[in-house]
């Protein structure tokens, strides 16, 4: 037996006006081993088109926000076809069974033209798997060795054929290898597909798993996930809902670019993110913008992590992969460790090459380091490398400075080559004053 379903919907601006998404039911008959997914519009494809549709995939267990415990598939504008069997699919899309039942598929209108767009929507269901595309992976590999406690070094940013990037994972695996990188957290838009594949491919290098909520309001990475965070929230109240339900299984969230053209970060900080990203590889000088509102954030008592990444899309040029790089101290070289060492604000971001600069605080024998809280009692001695600017609640201090943290908040340290507006060499997190 096979199901298909061919269908031409127009979309209108009014349709973009209710929502962002629109589904298209279909019946997934009972043996059915192999779903295909396709569509097509004017321009589709087109750099500048006027009208950008995104394509996924809801299985039978349904669309409820913010679990969406029926995600099977996204792939954005960056396909126009999709597989899904049972032991392998389309990257991008979640093999495994294909519950018979009422299936949708799922269209985000990106862009929609003043006088609509037709969008054409094909579907197969068939009983022959034929070739699985992409199959699930093998084993696991043990990972590379856990040195303990330490600062390791690494890039929370990067995408990989899950999405929008040409090359694949492995492929991205072994650049961050060559680049001496103990993790990378790849980060794929809207998909979890990579996920399964992580631990086949971390041999050297430890893969962190990352998603990279994308939408028309701005961009926000998760790390530490183990299935999807939504990307359907439209309203501040719905992106809350969002952050509330990733945050409660341990994810660490932050607004990525905050300042890039058409992808900038709109909701504003009045929300319970973990971090931001301050030093987004691509957006140069817009970055001091970021820079300022986190000094802002972290003046008014904010406990926001300013976190780096550089956004490489493997196997496309520009975006080098760890520029920024980031260090995190970690308790261990684990995907726990790792998330940990970012949630607690135990990270640095550095130009490629420059090792993690050390800046602690001391009072009577004893140290605290960046992301510590050094409790009430006096007056702290702030080391840090020469030529560091240190940064408090209430303005620079003098290197080597004897600060109280609780009148100061915290202390960060800024590493900048003279004369230089953009990029600084270095950019800690504070040790904090204040719980
Ligand atoms: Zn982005
Ligand atoms: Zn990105």
């Amino acid at each position: 037996m096979r199901a298909s379903l061919r269908r031409r919907i127009l979309l209108t601006p009014a349709d973009r006006e209710r929502s962002a998404f629109v589904t298209v039911p279909f019946e997934v008959p009972p043996g059915t081993s192999r779903i295909e997914l396709g569509y097509g519009y004017e321009g589709q494809g087109r750099p500048g088109a006027a009208s950008v549709i995104d394509l996924g995939l809801i299985d039978p267990r349904g669309s409820a926000f913010p679990r969406f415990p029926g995600f099977r598939g996204w792939s954005g504008s960056a396909r126009t076809r999709a597989v899904i069997t049972t032991r392998g699919a389309t990257p991008g899309y979640l093999p495994g069974p294909l519950a018979p039942g009422t299936w949708q598929v799922l269209l985000g209108l990106s862009r929609v033209p003043p006088k609509g767009v037709e969008v054409e929507v094909q579907v197969d269901a068939l009983e022959e798997a034929g070739e699985p595309p992409h199959p699930l992976p093998g084993p696991p590999r043990p990972g590379p060795p856990d040195r303990g406690r330490g600062w390791y070094v690494g890039d929370l940013h990067a995408h990989t054929h899950h999405s929008d990037a040409p090359g694949s994972l492995a492929e991205l695996a072994a650049e961050a290898a060559r680049a001496g990188l103990d993790f990378l957290a790849v980060t794929d838009h809207n998909t979890t597909s990579h996920l399964p594949h992580l631990r086949a491919c971390s041999d050297r290098v430890l893969l962190v798993p990352g998603e990279e909520v994308t939408t028309t309001r701005g961009h926000m990475n998760a790390w530490g996930l183990d299935r999807l965070v939504d990307f359907r929230w439209q309203t501040d109240a719905e992106l809350r809902a969002v952050i509330d339900e990733a945050r409660t299984r341990g994810c660490v969230l932050s607004a990525s670019h905050p300042v890039s053209p058409g992808m900038s970060w709109t909701p504003g900080y009045d929300l319970p993110l973990d971090a931001l990203e301050v030093w987004h590889g691509p957006s140069g000088e817009r970055n001091l913008e970021t820079l300022a509102a986190w000094q802002g954030l972290l003046r008014a008592g904010r406990r926001v992590v300013g976190l780096g990444g550089s956004d490489h899309h493997c196997g496309r040029p520009g975006r080098p992969l760890a520029s920024p790089t980031v260090w995190v101290l970690a308790d261990s070289l684990t995907v726990e460790g790792i998330v940990e060492g970012l949630r607690m604000g135990r990270v640095v971001i550095v130009a490629p090459g420059v090792p993690p600069p050390h800046l602690v605080a001391e009072r009577d024998g004893r140290r605290w380091e960046i992301g510590d809280t050094v409790p009430p009692g006096g007056r702290v001695r702030v080391r840090c490398p020469a030529g560091t600017r240190l940064v408090t609640a209430l303005g620079e201090v003098e290197p080597d400075a004897e600060l109280d943290l609780a009148e100061h908040g915290f202390v960060r340290g800024e590493l900048w080559e003279p004369g230089r507006r953009w990029p600084p060499i270095a950019l800690t997190n504070p040790i904090w004053g204040r719980p």
